[in-house]
Formats: structure tokens, sequence, C-alpha cells
């Protein structure tokens, strides 16, 4: 093809002649308005002109210890110089992938003690689902195959990863739906905008939930997978008691219990992990990445509890008795050596526990905003939050009210703060470095653009 340089040439230019972005709007492709991000320190990054923002968006969910981290960059290096990489296959590990596996059933509920590590969040999921069919298949029970999920879930961009996904229109456009997939109603809950009772809402999901299982029947329903709380979905939060709910009715059902934690861990709810201690659950399978490294690197892992890795020993199949998954760069030596450096990181510097300090005045300073007309609901738990916005009376992400978000995003991004604009909604999932004073930034800026947009 052509080839532009890159280097010597308009990054932003460049960019637009060469570059497919993942999940990019593809009636802009080609235009030169790509944010070229070229260096970050602390919670603020710097584009290919010199501008610095604030960044609001933590990467994408992702980096939770800031930028610039000695610590992690150190351990990066030490590691690449030392051992770069070397196959995870087989009966070969590296050591950094074999601390940080001890390590994470340290920091993990109950008996998940085995880690299988992959390479991304979407990797770690589809890998969780296979480990859900690979124990039944060892209990001698292949039927049992069936996956739910929920409306407005994001699991993930490959094949089944996608596939389980909750939103419609991200699925069908490439017809990959499998037919062992159900989508369960959105659990989101808002008392602000609600017009029933969260005890009503729980229990019509329960309800639901059991429905389906009835309908598929049991005997056929593998696993159910879900976020503790929905985060590209539109951060919805369920209604309190429905993780204990909803784990219960997988213990009766002999259905095993997914939680996705790939946002909503490493600290961004104040906890390394959010299952145990913030919604009373012990999954059976608990998939992490994003924060697991704090951004530094791509990573992703599984953690399995000591029973269905027992029950996969115990019924492996003689003549075929290989796990087969798994990824060139599944526990990348570089990675895991980032990953134990930032979990050195957040246990010194209690970065759970700020979280547990700044979470509360971040939803409350973003709640003052719902005094906007064009502010239809603020949600959110400790760091992770959304402002969903609307043409008053107009409900919803209709194409009005995604360019009203729109609008309102841009206004953020000239005035040096970057928030994630999804449909009609803003996200804000900041660096959990954050201090009140940049809590108050944030809160200021969002206030200026959205009465620019009025
Ligand atoms: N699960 C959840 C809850 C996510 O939010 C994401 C990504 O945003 C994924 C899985 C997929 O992770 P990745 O993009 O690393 O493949």
């Amino acid at each position: 093809g052509n080839r532009s340089d890159g280097r010597k040439g308009d990054l932003v230019a460049t960019d637009a002649r060469h570059v497919l972005h993942p999940w990019a709007d593809l009636s802009a492709l080609g235009r030169p308005e790509s944010l070229i991000v070229c260096e970050a320190d602390g919670v603020e990054v710097v584009d290919s002109s010199g501008r610095r923002y604030l960044d609001a968006i933590g990467g994408m969910w992702c980096v939770t210890v800031g930028y610039g981290r000695r610590e992690l960059v150190d351990a990066m290096r030490a590691q690449a110089q030392k051992m770069p990489y070397f196959t995870p296959f087989g009966d070969i590990s590296n050591a950094p992938a074999t601390e940080l596996a001890a390590t994470l059933a340290a920091l993990a509920p109950g008996d998940l003690n085995r880690v299988h590590f992959t390479t991304c969040g979407s990797t770690a999921v589809e890998s969780a689902v296979r480990i859900a069919h690979l124990y039944f298949a060892s209990r001698g029970m292949p039927e049992k195959r069936h996956v739910l999920s929920r409306v407005d879930a994001y699991h993930g961009s490959t094949f089944l990863a996608a596939s389980l996904s909750g939103k419609e229109a991200d699925r069908t456009r490439f017809q990959y739906e499998s037919r062992w997939v159900h989508h369960l109603a959105s659990p989101g809950y808002d008392p602000d905008t609600s017009s029933v009772s969260a005890d009503q809402r729980l229990r019509e999901l329960v309800e639901g939930m059991k429905r389906t299982i009835t309908e598929i029947g049991p005997e056929k329903v593998a696993c159910f997978i879900a976020e503790p709380i929905l985060a590209s979905g539109g951060v919805l939060v369920p209604p309190p008691g429905y993780h204990e709910a909803t784990r219960e009715l997988c213990r009766r059902y002999d259905i095993l219990y997914i939680s996705d934690e790939v946002v909503s861990g490493f600290g961004r709810l104040g906890h390394f992990f959010a299952s145990e201690v913030r919604f009373g659950i012990v999954p059976d399978l608990l998939v992490t990445a994003k924060g697991l490294t704090s951004g530094y690197q791509p990573l992703g892992a599984v953690l399995i509890s000591d029973r269905i890795a027992d029950s996969l020993v115990a019924g492996a199949d003689p003549a075929k008795p290989v796990f087969s998954n798994g990824f060139t760069y599944s526990g990348h030596p570089v990675a895991c050596a980032t990953a134990l450096a930032n979990i050195d990181v957040m246990e010194r510097d209690d970065i759970c526990g700020h979280v547990r300090d700044v979470g509360p005045y971040f939803i409350d300073r973003l709640r003052e905003l719902r005094t906007s007309p064009i502010v239809y609901a603020v949600r959110g738990d400790h760091l992770m939050a959304c402002v969903e916005c609307q043409v008053p009376g107009e409900v919803g992400p209709t194409p009005r009210n995604q360019a009203l978000a729109q609008r309102v995003d841009a206004y953020c991004e000239e005035a040096g703060l970057l928030v994630r604009p999804y449909e009609n909604l803003c996200i804000l999932s900041p660096p959990l470095v954050i201090t009140r004073a940049d809590i108050d930034r944030i809160v200021n800026i969002l206030a200026d653009a959205l009465a620019r947009a009025e």
C-alpha cells in the first residue's frame, strides 16, 4: 500500500490515513480528528499537539495507580531484560506468572485458588466459559452447555465474549449469535428514576431468571456470567440483594456463577475484588484484567475454585486429557511482573482505602449535576460513574440525546477533561489516585460543559 511517513509527518493525518481504531465511528473514518496521546503522568495525559487533559476515563477503566509509576516501569524493564518471553504451554511456566498466581489466590474470595492466565478481558471471559463447559463434561454432563448473560452486559469483543454481550446491535451486526447464549433482563435499578421499588424490581429479576432456567431446563444450563455493576452498558447498579439471589439460584440449579470483575476488580469499588466484600458472594469463577496491571501491560486471568479444578482433574478424559485453551502470550512474564509491582504499589499506598475515602465524595459531587435540565440521571459507585444526558422529556439513547452527550464530551475535551461518551452517557472512571481537588476540577468542567450544551 501507500506509505506515509508517520514519524516525520503529522500524526493525526497519518492516523486518519492508515488506522482502523477499535470501536471506530465508521462514518468518520479518514477524518483527521483523532486524539493521539503521546505522554502521561499522574492523572493527566498529553496529546500530539502538547495539550494536557485530566483523564477521567482511566485509560479505559484500567489505569488505576496513575501514569508514570516508576515501580511498574522498573519491573517491566527488569523482567524484559532478565527473560522477556517463554512459552506458557503444557508444564512450562515463568517465575512472575507463578508468583502472581499465588498472590491472586491470596487476594481472591473463598477457594478461588487456581489461576488460568490469558491476554486480556475477552480471552479471560471466553476461557471461563470453556472451563465451565469442561467442568460439566468432567462430571459426565456434557449437555450442560447453555450460558446465561444479561441485556446491557459487556464481556468483550472476541466471538464468544461478543455473543455474551448484551447490546443487540453489537452482536447482530456480525451474525455471531450463539444458540447457547440467553440474555436475561438488564438488572440496572436507579431509585431516582424508577417507578417501582427496589424489592419489586429484585423480585421481577429473580423470577425472570428462574423462568429462563426452567424453560431451557436446568440440566442444560452451565453458567451465569455477571458484572457486579454493568460498566460499559451504562454503569447500571442492580437492586440490593441481586447478586446474593442470583448466586443462590445458581447453587440451587447447579449452574456456575462467573463474576466478571474486569472493571470492578482492582480497587475501582474500593476493594481488590468486589464480589464478596461488596456483594456478599463467592463466585465459582472470577474474571479479571484491566486494573490487574493498571493498564501498563495486557493481561487477563480466570480465578477458579478448588472444587472446579479438582473436578477437572478427577474427570479428565483419559483419551484426551489436554485443556485445549491458551494463547502464546497467556501470563506473559513482563505483564505478570508488572501486575506484581502494581499490587505492591496498591498495598503500600492503600489505594483501595483511598478509593473508599474519595469514592463517596466523587459520587456526591457528580450528583450535584442533576440540577442541569439536560441531565436525566447520575449513577455510580465509588470510582465508576456516568451522567446520562437528555433533551428534556426525551428519555433514552435517541439520536438527539446521543448528539447532546457528544457535545458535552467535546466541550469537556476543549476545557482539558477527557470523559467517555457512550450513547447518551458520559462515562467516568478516573485513575484511583485522584484527589478531592481533581474531583472538583472534573465536576466544575462537566458543569460548564452541560451549561454550554443546554
Ligand atoms: N468484561 C468487562 C466487564 C469489560 O468491561 C471488558 C472491556 O471493557 C471486557 C470484559 C473485555 O476486556 P478486553 O477489552 O480486555 O478484552
